[in-house]
């Protein structure tokens, strides 16, 4: 197996593992807040930019509708040799609500398309879909993410310089 395939699927696996030892503790609903960052660079500085208006979006959000949450961990990368910003929240409303929250910012926020904010219960994620989100839309194009993924439409440089220049507005 190639190294940066092993090193994908360790990281998928760190993160999974560590999202379910948090809501088997806590038993509340948590909100994964991250960014769609391609690439090795998840933690270069514009791309904490991009994670840290996500973070503030969401809790300025939660903050308008009363709802208490307590930040549960940050950052993944003493588990994984990708590291990246990852924030968990431990909410305390139901998890529906939440996610309806979520969707919305993903969808309405001009940074939404690169925003990731998944909400798990111990039943496991909550779906887009059934929360009023669309596929998700490819920051580039209007096409659906997963096309432009699968077909590699953008080169891994466009990405990125199209990210580097989003976080300059910030
Ligand atoms: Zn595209």
């Amino acid at each position: 197996m190639n190294e940066n395939l092993m090193a994908l699927l360790n990281y998928r696996d760190a993160k999974a593992a560590l999202i379910s030892e948090q809501i088997n503790k806590y038993g509340k609903p948590i909100i994964a807040i991250r960014c769609n960052i391609p690439g090795p660079e998840k933690k270069a500085p514009w791309a904490e930019k991009l994670y840290k208006e996500a973070l503030e979006t969401v809790e300025s959000a939660l903050e308008r509708e009363n709802i208490a949450y307590v930040s549960v961990l940050e950052v993944l990368s003493d588990r994984t040799i990708i590291p990246e910003y990852i924030q968990l929240f431990k909410v305390d409303a139901d998890a529906r609500t939440i996610k309806s929250l979520c969707v919305q910012i993903e969808e309405l926020h001009p940074l939404g398309r690169i925003f990731d904010l998944d909400v798990y219960t111990h039943l496991g994620t909550l779906s887009r879909i059934e929360y009023g989100g669309s596929d998700r839309l490819c920051y580039l194009c209007d096409n659906r993410a997963f096309e432009c993924a699968r077909s590699r439409e953008h080169s891994l440089e466009e990405l990125i310089q199209f990210l580097i220049l989003k976080a300059e507005t910030l």
